[in-house]
């Protein structure tokens, strides 16, 4: 009678009862890598001064070309990278190898991933701007000094 009300108990509750040739196949010993799961380290950041260089030399490029951001779709497609990578510390959002906050640093057109795992992203037109904006700045320059004299 007891039997039949654990049955009853499991099925309900969603559980199998194990056959007895099922329960041998369990208890069998496995090979020696399955014995022993993989122990993964805890990804350690870089340090703080290295963490800072990076996320400087980021902030300087984005800001120097004008802070142009992804497309949407880049956006996610980087996000989507990062979710899969091995190098994420999930708890902070921060990539394991340069430290940086990962939904900032994939929002910005001029940051990469320091292992290139991201798609390229055309820069062509940020460098155009560039050197325009240099053009122009050194003719202002020339003029301003031909006014002096
Ligand atoms: S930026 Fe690159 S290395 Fe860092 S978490 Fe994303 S994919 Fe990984």
């Amino acid at each position: 009678m007891k039997k039949k009300k654990n049955t009853k108990n499991n099925l309900k509750s969603g559980r199998r009862i194990l056959s007895v040739e099922e329960r041998k196949e369990m208890s069998k010993p496995k090979s020696p890598a399955a014995e022993t799961p993989e122990i993964k380290e805890p990804i350690k950041p870089p340090n703080v001064f290295k963490m800072m260089k990076s996320f400087g030399k980021d902030l300087s490029k984005y800001v120097l070309a004008g802070a142009p951001n992804c497309s949407k779709e880049d956006y996610k497609e980087r996000l989507l990278t990062c979710d899969a990578c091995p190098h994420l510390m999930r708890n902070v959002m921060r990539c394991g190898k340069c430290g940086c906050l990962v939904e900032h640093k994939a929002k910005w057109r001029t940051t990469t991933c320091p292992i290139n795992k991201w798609k390229k992203q055309d820069v062509s037109d940020i460098k155009a701007k560039q050197e325009e904006a240099k053009k122009k700045q050194e003719e202002e320059e020339k003029k301003s000094d031909s006014g002096k004299k």
